[in-house]
């Protein structure tokens, strides 16, 4: 078998979002892809570079760290997607220019700490659990209300939106459902008066279930292994 290159498997991964918005009457420029380059070297991110991408999914605020400072010649942008401990905050702070898996206050709190004395900014997606998987962090539907509410008094950060993490599962039924769920929430937040601005964004989908996600109203979808291969 000859192996696709970066740029095919772009394409492929295009390709899906296109059929997808096609089916729902959706316009494929509205969704975006973020490549999540965690576990990959730093080459396989320049390759993406020179394919046009500028903005890269990381898991982990300690591989920002690692590789930010390796690509200081380039225009990257780092957005962290997984889980961050409150004593991360300060390298999130330094070297991420947005964060999608922000799950309570305390955590936003630390950041708006860090990122005053830098002068910098933070975009931040808030994570919502909509699977009933124990493992799939975010915060409860339940309490999403009071964090937007807290946000507002964090200037440093912008609040642009939500992201979810969906079952994993062969059935696609319970998957649509985890994005229907964010769906519903950010259509609740914008009932109850949160500015449209803050909740312009919905990343939802990844390799496997992208397709249900942009067919849900995905703004963006996370890719990884469909763009940079197994891990
Ligand atoms: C790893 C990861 C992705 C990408 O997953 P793939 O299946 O490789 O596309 C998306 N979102 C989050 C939060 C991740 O941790």
């Amino acid at each position: 078998m000859i192996s696709q290159t970066m740029q095919q498997r772009v394409q492929s991964v295009q390709e899906r979002i296109r059929l997808a918005c096609e089916r729902v009457g959706r316009d494929p420029s509205h969704v975006s892809i973020l490549p999540v380059s965690k576990t990959f070297p730093v080459e396989s991110i320049e390759q993406a570079v020179s394919l046009g991408f500028s903005r890269f999914g990381e898991n982990r605020p300690q591989e920002v760290v690692r590789k930010a400072p390796l690509l200081q010649h380039l225009d990257v942008q780092w957005v962290v997607i997984g889980q961050v401990q409150t004593n991360k905050a300060k390298d999130v702070a330094r070297w991420a220019s947005e964060l999608q898996s922000l799950d309570r206050g305390s955590l936003a709190e630390a950041l708006q700490r860090r990122l005053e004395p830098l002068e910098r900014t933070l975009d931040v997606l808030v994570q919502v659990k909509t699977s009933p998987e124990d493992s799939k962090s975010g915060l409860p539907a339940s309490e999403l209300m009071p964090l937007l509410r807290q946000l507002e008094a964090f200037p440093n950060l912008r609040m642009k939106g939500l992201m979810t993490l969906a079952v994993l599962s062969d059935d696609p039924q319970p998957v649509r459902d985890c994005f229907r769920m964010l769906v519903r929430c950010r259509q609740e937040a914008l009932d109850a008066g949160i500015d449209p601005q803050c909740l312009e964004r919905l990343s939802m989908g990844m390799s496997a279930d992208l397709e249900l996600a942009v067919e849900e109203g995905s703004t963006e979808v996370r890719v990884g292994t469909a763009i940079f291969g197994v891990r």
